[in-house]
């Protein structure tokens, strides 16, 4: 992408010099290795999205009003009832992707408005210093990371209004009502997935920008909740699944690679004990471990009342068979269970003991239909080599036309497979 572009993407809204640079310098890490159509689908969102930066983390008054001058009064007619986010929506963030669709008076989305705004750092902090600039490089990068994997079938509406919003790999579905004009956020799926992959791309930007190799290398940088444990959750599913699928879901919204794992997914054994009511007993004792430790009852009872909260997340037999939805819900469930550590008071040495247990445990879920998966599909792989080069042995020494027919068959699952 040439640097004429973005600046006029910078004349166009206006950005001062140093943004201007950030993106400059960023940009070009951003899409080393990318295909032209999500090159291209870049360059739409930098033209579609404006980044607003503030000196202090904005209010969230500050960035409902952004919002109320993109929407310029269309949505008046429309009433928006929200849905609980649980952890992951805890106060003003201090950077964020805004985004929101325009209705007609027939609730038929007409257009949408979108844009990025981020808190710059401290002037003379350390870390201001190793990036050479105060505008915050890892937001930016990942603001605009959740901008560019909504810039294609962002909203995808129903006949009968509904639609769906889509970011990268989050869904969130949304019921419409044509006649009262309300519009009600109804599920939000593949989230901690969208988190984890786009933090992944953060990460990887800023590695190949300062030829680091991790982001403990950066002074006096703070990772966000997805960084660590999530991510590196996500990286290994990459490695094991095939980074390809992951990038075209999100950017292309291209959903067939991951829909191929399905059928895989659906003979594991983890996929069969998620239905089991004694799987969930058995998780139930794990995750009470922390009442048999000596710490305050107090704690004790903060634990129990997280459990009870997040029910349907944890100790419920999962309902959705989906691939993706059940390694969206191991993430979700990684990471409210963080929040606990934040906010109880569990950090006395049994209290951590227990914490520690039971999030291994988890973890090990996060890891298990990735790891079944990927062992069918090698297994699968291994079978239909042999059983190819079986009918070429075949071949050679027969006259027979029929396992010819075979074996073009025969050949062309066995490209199928190895596409995964
Ligand atoms: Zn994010």
């Amino acid at each position: 992408m040439e640097g004429d572009f973005i600046d006029e993407v910078g004349r166009k809204f206006g950005y001062d010099a140093e943004l201007i640079n950030a993106l400059k310098r960023c940009i070009p890490a951003m899409i080393e290795g990318k295909s032209d159509e999500e090159i291209e689908l870049l360059k739409n969102t930098l033209s579609r999205v404006q980044i607003y930066t503030f000196d202090k983390r904005p209010t969230q008054k500050e960035v409902d009003d952004i919002t109320s001058e993109k929407v310029n009064g269309r949505n008046n007619h429309v009433t928006t009832i929200e849905c609980d986010k649980g952890e992951y929506d805890r106060g003003t963030p201090c950077g964020g992707y805004v985004n929101q669709p325009i209705f007609d008076e027939n609730m038929n989305i007409v257009d949408r408005v979108g844009f990025i705004y981020l808190t710059n750092l401290d002037e003379g902090s350390s870390t201001a210093e190793f990036y050479g600039t105060k505008i915050n490089l890892s937001h930016l990068i990942h603001e605009l990371g959740h901008a560019w994997s909504a810039q294609k079938g962002e909203y995808e509406q129903e006949e009968n209004g509904n639609f769906t919003m889509r970011v990268g790999t989050a869904r969130f579905k949304h019921r419409v009502d044509r006649i009262n004009h309300t519009v009600e956020e109804v599920s939000i799926k593949g989230l901690y997935v969208e988190e984890a992959l786009n933090s992944i791309e953060e990460e990887d930007t800023l590695y190949k920008m300062f030829d680091i190799e991790s982001y403990r290398d950066i002074p006096g940088y703070i990772p966000s909740d997805y960084q660590g444990i999530m991510t590196s959750m996500m990286r290994h599913y990459k490695d094991k699944l095939g980074e390809d699928i992951f990038q075209k879901m999100r950017l292309l919204k291209e959903d067939d690679g991951i829909e191929r794992f399905q059928k895989y997914f659906d003979q594991t054994e983890f996929m069969k004990k998620m239905s089991e009511p004694e799987y969930y007993v058995e998780k139930e004792k794990e995750l009470a471990s922390a009442q048999e430790t000596n710490m305050s009852d107090a704690a004790k009872k903060r634990i129990r009342d997280f459990f009870e909260k997040y029910r349907s997340l944890y100790l419920t037999p999962q309902n959705n068979n989906n691939f993706i939805e059940c390694l969206d819900s191991t993430m979700e469930q990684v990471f409210s269970f963080m929040s606990i550590r934040y906010s109880y008071d569990i950090m006395q040495e049994d209290g951590m003991d227990a914490y520690r247990r039971t999030q291994i445990a988890m973890m090990s879920e996060g890891y298990k239909p990735v790891n079944e998966v990927s062992e069918m599909i090698e297994e699968k792989e291994h079978d239909s080599i042999e059983n190819t080069s079986k009918t070429i042995e075949r071949d050679s020494s027969s006259d027979d036309d029929k396992p010819l027919g075979e074996k073009r068959i025969d050949s062309k699952c066995v490209g199928d497979e190895r596409d995964i």
